[in-house]
């Protein structure tokens, strides 16, 4: 599995170990930039209700190129398209980020994400923290500030998501029914704090790929 961690968050992204200790297969990090700061302003999500982009301002450039992006969301599907088209995606392949990603529901809204999927997949770590917290509308209408501090496993979290994308790149498997499986997609804090391990199912289509002593429950 390669897993690129966008620039910003290299530095602090502290799970590098844990990462490769929970996988029995290797996985291979590297930095990844966006070199596009017009594409990123032009993706943003401008209304929690509706799916439409236009032309952005330029100082919304100019913050993309600085990093000054506090409460920004973005198209998560938008971002997916881009990022495969910029790597290779022969071999699972994922990037983590800081930023917020969204993606728009048939029910008319967008939703908060941990994890867009697709031919490949973006984590984002920000999302772990806050789109299982609360409705995402919510952080839209406050996205000015996001300092509560959230009782969530960060790499329990990480470890589910990725695992869940293997399994989706490798089996065309979605997700589990069993709320203590892996796979289980979770959507509350409640709910990620009862996954567990691999049902009887996915332990034998996954068992051989994970180390379930290193997932921290
Ligand atoms: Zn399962």
């Amino acid at each position: 599995m390669k897993i690129y961690i966008e620039d910003s968050l290299w530095d602090s992204f502290s799970f590098f170990e844990e990462i490769r200790k929970f996988f029995k297969f290797s996985v291979e990090f590297s930095p990844y930039k966006f070199r596009d700061p017009y594409f990123l302003a032009y993706i943003r999500v401008r209304n929690p209700n509706k799916k439409e982009f236009y032309e952005p301002f330029p100082v919304e450039v100019e913050n993309e190129k600085k990093g000054l992006i506090k409460g920004v969301i973005y198209d998560g599907v938008e971002l997916l398209k881009y990022f495969s088209r910029d790597v290779d995606i022969s071999e699972p392949t994922v990037l983590i980020t800081n930023r917020l990603i969204a993606t728009f529901g048939e029910d008319g809204r967008y939703h908060l994400r941990m994890i867009v999927m697709g031919p490949a997949a973006i984590i984002s770590l920000k999302g772990v923290l806050y789109a299982p917290a609360k409705f995402p509308q919510y952080y839209m209408m406050h996205s000015f500030g996001f300092d509560e501090k959230i009782d969530v496993k960060v790499d329990k979290v990480l470890k589910m998501l990725l695992l869940q994308f293997y399994a989706y790149f490798k089996h065309e498997e979605i997700f589990c029914e069993n709320r203590e499986c892996m796979l289980h997609n979770c959507h509350t804090t409640e709910e990620i704090k009862k996954v567990k391990g691999l049902c009887e199912k996915h332990k034998e289509m996954l068992g051989d790929v994970v180390n379930l002593s290193a997932l921290t429950v």
